[in-house]
Order: structure tokens, then sequence, then C-alpha cells
């Protein structure tokens, strides 16, 4: 993330010197009617779009965002009346079942030279690393900061647990990370619906357990087509998921050792889509997916393509129901079973809702994924909080402890003990037990808890269509 920052940051400053020099010219040209105050407004306005630009980048990992070009990413807010997916193209799969990629049709063959030449400049491609993490992602991640590039990762739960480093190394590198189940197991997945949920709540439970995010993409193994009839594509919608297949297919699993030249001539054969989903391999045994990496990436930069992350508002590519699948007369779940899995769980991903804290005379927003519901408390990422709302946090690697200067008081947040000591303003210590969790390098603690500690009790806690809001004295 450290690499992308930068470059915004220079452009700002490189923006703002631009409309200083320009100002200052206008005044050694006898710019009369320039006050110092429409200077400001002049110099604010120029900033207003870059300082906009620079603050999407400054999520903090728990919500790593990347910059995407607006026709690749559905915008339900600001555009409602926008048909789904506004570039006119939709997908569907080729009839032979053995086809992964997919056939653009409509609008796309229609779509005039000089139509493809301007939408050229936000053409953007999304890797995408299926089956790991295994040993072979650390390759994979490392190349991918050489070359300054993000990609989506689906995970398999099985090997989430036992390499939580590798997912928590994902995240932190700022990647996002998609559902692919827990064991990969065709004949498991797709005997019915109900153990392919399992399967993805399972390694929900375990990614969420690492980063403390529950992952929204979900990605079938071997795809949807063959396998997903109406009722996974319908149920898994009205849970909260969205459901991701490819158009290119790096060809990387066809067979065992695929080599690498062969993988590259495979993901580099359509260059001249506005968006490609790159399926790729970061699983075990896939060492030739990570040496064809490097000139996979180099050919979509040399052809023009921006690299983006995939996320629940991503326009969705997916295959369409077989004839095979639609006749497997699965047993399908109960109403019961689904208003007792899927309608609730619908109410994990709602959070549209920022989260306001008014602690005192102070006021911050901590958007979706900056905080957690859980059993009806907020939980809430320790340094993002108290530094947003006037305090200080620094850290204790011994304890594993966070260390709260605020209101007066000091706080030691220790994830070890899980308690809090503070020291009052007059110097008498209080023990606190209280609900800490360290995910990744971030402490995340209960909201109520950190309150009441630092001398800010909660005064009142409510929630309306557009907001969750806490006050506090
Ligand atoms: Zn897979």
């Amino acid at each position: 993330m450290k690499e992308s920052r930068e470059n915004p940051i220079r452009r700002v400053m490189i923006r703002g010197l631009l409309v200083m020099a320009v100002l200052l010219s206008m005044s050694a040209l006898g710019g009369k009617g320039q006050s110092p105050a429409s200077w400001r407004t002049f110099s604010l306005q120029a900033e207003a779009g870059s300082a906009a630009s620079l603050l999407s980048k400054n999520n903090p990992p728990e919500v790593p965002v990347q910059d995407l070009p607006p026709a690749a990413v559905k915008n339900a807010e600001a555009e409602p009346l926008q048909p789904h997916g506004s570039g006119g193209s939709a997908y569907t799969l080729a009839t032979d079942p053995q086809a992964s990629t997919l056939q653009k049709v409509s609008a796309a063959a229609g779509t005039s030279n000089q139509e493809a030449k301007s939408s050229k400049a936000t053409r953007v491609v999304y890797l995408t690393f299926d089956d790991g993490p295994s040993a072979v992602t650390p390759r994979v991640l490392q190349i991918l900061q050489e070359q300054g590039v993000k990609a989506t990762f689906f995970v398999l739960g099985e090997q989430a647990a036992s390499r939580p480093e590798l997912v928590n190394a994902i995240w932190e590198q700022g990647h996002a990370i998609g559902n692919h189940t827990y064991n990969h197991n065709y004949h498991d997945l797709y005997s019915g619906f109900t153990e392919f949920w399992r399967q993805i709540k399972q390694t929900e439970e375990t990614v969420r357990g690492i980063t403390g995010v529950r992952p929204q993409l979900v990605r079938a193994p071997g795809g949807t087509f063959g396998h997903f009839d109406n009722t996974y594509f319908y149920l898994l919608k009205q849970a909260g998921y969205e459901v991701m297949d490819w158009t290119v297919d790096s060809g990387d699993s066809s067979r065992r050792g695929v080599p690498a030249a062969e993988i590259l001539q495979h993901s580099v054969a359509d260059l001249d889509s506005r968006s490609v989903v790159l399926l790729l391999h970061d699983g075990s045994g896939h060492e030739q997916s990570a040496k064809a990496l490097p000139a996979i990436i180099e050919r979509y930069k040399a052809a023009g393509y921006e690299f983006g992350l995939l996320n629940a508002q991503s326009e969705p590519v997916q295959f369409r129901v077989s004839a095979q699948a639609a006749a497997l007369q699965r047993v399908k779940p109960s109403k019961a079973w689904i208003s007792a899995n899927i309608v609730p769980n619908a109410e994990l991903f709602a959070p549209g809702k920022p989260l306001a804290l008014e602690v005192g005379r102070l006021e911050t927003i901590l958007k979706p994924g900056e905080y957690n519901l859980r059993n009806g408390q907020y939980f809430v990422p320790l340094r993002t909080a108290v530094e947003r709302l006037g305090g200080q946090v620094g850290w204790d690697t011994a304890t594993r402890s966070g260390l709260v200067s605020w209101n007066g008081r000091t706080v030691t947040v220790n994830s070890k003990k899980q308690q809090m000591e503070v020291v009052q303003p007059d110097g008498a210590v209080e023990l606190k037990t209280a609900e800490i969790q360290l995910i990744g390098s971030s402490l995340w603690v209960s909201l109520r808890d950190l309150l009441e500690a630092t001398g800010h009790p909660p005064l009142a806690a409510s929630v309306n269509v557009e907001e969750r809001r806490v006050k506090a004295l």
C-alpha cells in the first residue's frame, strides 16, 4: 500500500505547486482583483479533487481500496437508473461445456472503433488467484509488490487455517480476499446447497479470525458452470454474497505442470476487452503460474490496462446455469432453513451504514469494515477510533498492548490479559476486564469498554436508514 500512497501525495504536492505557480504568475502580471481570500478559495477548489482521491487511499488495511475506473464498478447510489453493466455488454458462457472463457455479446459487437479507443483509458484487469494460500503465495506476493499491482485471492478455508500468516500477508499488502469454500471437494460442494453453505461459512469464520473482515466475494471451485443451479445463485445473493467467475482462464490448472510460457499465452489472449477477470492459481504446485506472472503483468501494462481489486460492488461475471446443473434435482433447502440461515446473514453485509461516533464535542465516522457489530456490541480498531477522536495510541510489543493517552487518562489495552489498566487523572489505577482482539497487527476493542475506560461513558446508541450512531459523554 505504501507505494500507492506516495504517488497521490506527490501528485497533490505537484498540483499544489502548479496552482501556486499559476497564482504567482497571475499576480506578477498585475492581477489586482486577486485578493488573498479568493486565492484561497481557488487553491482549495483546485485541490478538492485530489484530496478526495487521497482520502480514499488512506483507508486502513481493513478496507483495501484501489483506484477503479468508474465504468468497471456498479455504483448503485450514484447512478440508480443505470442498467446493470453500464458498458452495454453482457456475458454469457459459450455453449461448449469445456469452454471456461466467456463470450461478450450485445453492444460490444456494435461498438465503433472510436468508442473502443475512448474506452481504452479505463480498461482494467483483475488478477485473481485461487486455491491458496500455499508455498507459492509468498513468491506471488513478492512479484505483485515489485510490480506495484493489487490482486484478489480466493482462498480455501483449509489452506487459510493452516497458513494464517499468509492470509495476513495478503491482507496487509492491500489485496482483496474472496471465499473459495473450505475443501474444494466437488462431490461435497455440489451435492446440495446446504453443504456448499456450510463450507462458505466455515471459510468465512477462518478468514474473519485472521483479518477481522468477512469475505463477501465467492468463487465456486471449478467455476459455477455445470455446478451451480438457480438455487445456489439465488440464495448466495440473498445472503449478501457476490459470486464471481472469470472472463479469461490462464489455463494453469488444465493439467499438471503447465509451463509458464503456455500460461502467459493464454493469459494475454484477449487484450481488447474493457474488463478482464483473469483466473490464475497460487495453490500448491503452481510455481509455473508465479513464474509467468511478471510477464503477464508487463503485457497488460503495455496494453494500457489498470489493475483492479474485486469487491462486492464490482460488476459480477457469472456463467449461466447449465442444463446439466439445472437437471440435478438436488434437495432444496426448506423455508425454515432459509429463514434461519440466509435471511439473517444478509444483515452481516448490510453495513452500507457507517458508524458515527459522537464523543464530547468531537465526531468521527467509521466506514463499514472499519467497525464490527457482534452480538449487539460494536468493536472498533483501537488506533483508528482513538486517534480520530483526538487521543494518541502507542504500542508495546512485549505485552502486545496498546497504550492510549486520551482525556487526561492513560489506558493500557492488554490483549494477552484481556484487560484494560486505567490510570485516572488523579493517579488512581483501576483494572477492567475487556474484550480485546489482536487481528493482524491491529487491536480491536469493544467500543463500550473503550469509552468507559477513557471517561467517555456511552449515553445513547441509535440506528436509522443512513447510519448507526453512538453518543458518549
Ligand atoms: Zn479452485
